[in-house]
């Protein structure tokens, strides 16, 4: 008999998961609770080791159509009057050494491809995952949905990607390990029109300052550049994309930093305000025929903007993992996906712990230490790690 595939979420991670099990023969059935996919008003970077992996869905074209090609990345700034500290290039060395570009996108032009891509029936909306459970050969989800009403579904296998407040890691490592970290990231999006002119270029530009900094891109062709604030976070703890921040604050905090980002928030009409919480690697990912992905299985501070490419490796993955397990070797096949996939997404996320620290000096004898090892470095070469890595290998027969 098929697999009976269940995940539970419909974001970036879910639907390639979807994509990717797909293309492995595999049904999947993604449950969402929002009655509409949505994403919130912001970008996103693409980088080299997430587009590999869209390449293979057959997605690298529609990408393009919407997502700004990145020239140069990781341009890092003094906060005070803008002096270039770094750059990595981008552009066809990128290609040359990882097989594929760098690109910023809007997340919802991004899940919106996605989506496009899985037939509608395998998309359940309005499934607000409430409870998992699991026997010797099956398991159980229940979902509530708008208009109060309840429903069941069994299935062999649960993949719980419903992100950073998981309902289904409740079932797998409840008491996972989270510290505030003490920072909080406004972002929002402004017209291009707007922007002063070296915000438009194709290029992800950082400014460092004591205790804070500031990203920005294009993205959605050029039409609006994308905004990211990481300051510290005073009383504020809530961790939600959709919180609204307020643009004053934003702009009280960068006070005294180069004229062109006061020029850009002025042009910001709202601003989201998002608590950063810091999450330990999981003890485990899986129980049985149940297994995590995505935010759910390892949340990460945005430092190095890779928690959807990490996902994105997840998924494929996960495909590789289960084609060819039945119901009798669903469970063996999830503890390979995690074998697999947790040394390679913990080290990115232990990796972006702590990089606020060196992001956040304050000007003096450590800055500069900081600021002529970014100048001498080869930031490309150097990012071999995360971009070189074939989410593919290594692999073993699942025992
Ligand atoms: C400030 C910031 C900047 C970032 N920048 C980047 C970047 O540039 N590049 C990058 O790669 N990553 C970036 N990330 C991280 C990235 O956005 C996330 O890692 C990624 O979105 C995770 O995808 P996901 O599918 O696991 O979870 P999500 O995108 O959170 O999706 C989870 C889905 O599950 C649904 N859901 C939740 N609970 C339930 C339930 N009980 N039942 C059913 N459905 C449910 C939700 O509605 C949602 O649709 C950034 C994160 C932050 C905070």
């Amino acid at each position: 008999m098929t697999l009976r595939i269940a995940i539970v979420g419909g974001g970036i991670g879910g639907l390639a998961a979807a994509l990717f099990l797909r293309r492995a023969g595999l049904d999947a059935t993604v449950y969402e609770q929002a009655p509409a996919l949505r994403e919130v008003g912001a970008g996103i970077v693409v980088p080299p080791n997430m587009v590999r992996p869209l390449m293979a869905l057959g997605l690298a074209h529609e990408l393009q159509d919407f997502a700004v090609r990145l020239e140069a990345a990781w341009e890092f700034r003094r906060w005070a009057d803008g002096r270039v500290l770094s750059v990595q290039p981008m552009g066809a060395a990128c290609e040359r050494l990882y097989g594929a570009h760098c690109y910023v996108a809007h997340r919802a032009d991004l899940l919106a491809m996605l989506q496009r891509a899985l037939p509608a029936q395998q998309l359940r909306l309005d499934h607000r995952c409430v409870a998992v459970t699991q026997t010797g050969d099956g398991a159980h989800l229940v979902f509530s949905h708008q208009d109060d009403e309840r429903s069941e579904v069994a299935c062999d296998v649960v993949i719980g990607a419903d992100g950073i407040h998981s309902v289904i890691r409740e079932a797998i490592a409840p008491a996972a390990d989270v510290r505030f970290s003490g920072l909080c990231a406004y972002r929002c999006l402004v017209p291009a029109d707007e922007a002063p002119q070296m915000a438009l270029r194709p290029v992800q530009t950082l400014w460092l300052g004591p205790e804070q900094h500031f990203v920005h891109y294009p993205i959605s062709g050029g039409r609006w550049v994308n905004i990211v604030a990481i300051v510290p976070a005073g009383d504020w703890r809530t961790e939600s994309w959709t919180a609204d921040g307020r643009v004053a604050d934003l702009s009280a905090a960068f006070i005294g930093w180069d004229g062109r980002l006061q020029q850009l928030i002025a042009s910001a009409t709202e601003t989201k305000r998002w608590a950063l919480y810091d999450r330990s690697p999981l003890e485990r990912w899986s129980t049985g025929r149940i297994s995590l992905l995505g935010d759910a299985a390892h949340a990460m501070l945005p430092f190095f903007a890779q928690g959807a490419a990490q996902s994105i490796e997840d998924a494929a993955v996960l495909a590789d993992c289960l084609r060819g397990a039945d119901r009798d070797t669903v469970a063996p096949a999830l503890q390979h996906y995690e074998r697999i996939r947790a040394p390679r997404a913990s080290e990115v996320q232990l990796m972006s712990r702590g990089r606020e620290i060196r992001n956040h000096l304050p000007d003096g004898p450590e800055q500069h230490q900081r600021d002529s090892e970014l100048a001498s470095g080869d930031p490309l070469r150097q990012s071999a790690w995360l971009y070189g890595h074939d989410p593919a290998l290594p692999k073993e027969p699942p025992k």
